[in-house]
C-alpha cells in the first residue's frame, strides 16, 4: 500500500489516501490535510506507513489514523467528548481535535512521561496546536489507558492505539449510551480491530474488523 498512498507533502500523502479509497469521508480528508504529519512523525512523514516515535513507540500508519476517525465518524461531532488512549506521537489526538471542533474536547492518554512531553511539543509546532492546547480542547496525561480515564468521561467515543491483551470493561464502563470503542486486541497471537457499540438503551454490541499488527498496551517500563 505504501507504494501507491504516500506522498512527497502532506497534501499530496491525503489526496493518495483519497484516491485509493482509504479514506472516503470529506470531513476526515479536510481534519488530516489540516494536521502537518511531518510535526509528529520524525522521519518519513509522508509514507503510507509506522514510523519508529522513540521509547519503543511507533505512530501508526496514515491509512490506520484515517480508518479510526472513518469508524467513528458518526461519533465525532461538534462538541464530543472523546479519549484517545496510546497517544504516542499526538498525531492523531490531533486530527480528532480536528473533528469534535467548536465545543469539543479530547483527552491523550499514554503511560511514558516523554511520550506526553513530546506530545505537547508536537502540537505547540502549529498555530492551531497551540490553539487547541491553549483552550482546554486537547490535554494529554499520563495513566494506564487499560483503565481509561474516567475523570474526563463519559465519552462519545474512544480510541486505543495500541493492541489490548483482553476486553477492558473499563473502557465500554466509560463510553455513553451510544458511544463507540475502537480498539486493536490481541487474540492468540494475533490481533484485530474490534468496534464495539455501546447503544442508546446500554445494550454492548462487538464487531471484529481485520487484522492488524500493533504495538502492545502494557504495564508501563520503569523510569
Ligand atoms: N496513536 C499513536 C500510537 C502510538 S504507539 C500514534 O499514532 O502516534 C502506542 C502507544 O501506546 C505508545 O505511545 C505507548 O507508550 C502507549 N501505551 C502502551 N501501553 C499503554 C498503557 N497501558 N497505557 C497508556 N498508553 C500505553
Amino acid at each position: 500500500m505504501a507504494w501507491r498512498c504516500s506522498g512527497s507533502t502532506n497534501a499530496a500523502l491525503i489526496n493518495n489516501l483519497a484516491v485509493n479509497g482509504l479514506i472516503n469521508s470529506e470531513r476526515v480528508k479536510q481534519a488530516m490535510m489540516g494536521v502537518d504529519r511531518a510535526h509528529y512523525a520524525p522521519a518519513q512523514p509522508y509514507e503510507d506507513s509506522p514510523q519508529p516515535i522513540g521509547f519503543s513507540a511507533t505512530i501508526s500508519a496514515p491509512h490506520m489514523h484515517a480508518n479510526a476517525c472513518e469508524s467513528l465518524l458518526p461519533f465525532l461531532h461538534p462538541g464530543a467528548k472523546v479519549l484517545d488512549i496510546g497517544s504516542g506521537s499526538g498525531y492523531l489526538t490531533h486530527v480528532l481535535a480536528e473533528l469534535v471542533k467548536p465545543g469539543g474536547t479530547v483527552v491523550g492518554v499514554d503511560h511514558i512521561q516523554g511520550l506526553v512531553d513530546m506530545t505537547n511539543k508536537n502540537m505547540r509546532k502549529s498555530q492551531e496546536g497551540r490553539d487547541l492546547l491553549d483552550s482546554g480542547t486537547v490535554r494529554f496525561v499520563k495513566a494506564d489507558g487499560r483503565k481509561g480515564w474516567a475523570q474526563g468521561g463519559p465519552y462519545d467515543c474512544i480510541h486505543v492505539g495500541a493492541a489490548a491483551a483482553e476486553h477492558h470493561q473499563a473502557l465500554v464502563d466509560q463510553l455513553k449510551a451510544p458511544g463507540r470503542l475502537f480498539v486493536p486486541v490481541e487474540e492468540s497471537y494475533l490481533q484485530h480491530i474490534y468496534v464495539v457499540d455501546k447503544k442508546e438503551d446500554g445494550r454492548v454490541e462487538k464487531k471484529k474488523m481485520y487484522g492488524v499488527r500493533y504495538v502492545p498496551l502494557t504495564d508501563a517500563p520503569p523510569e
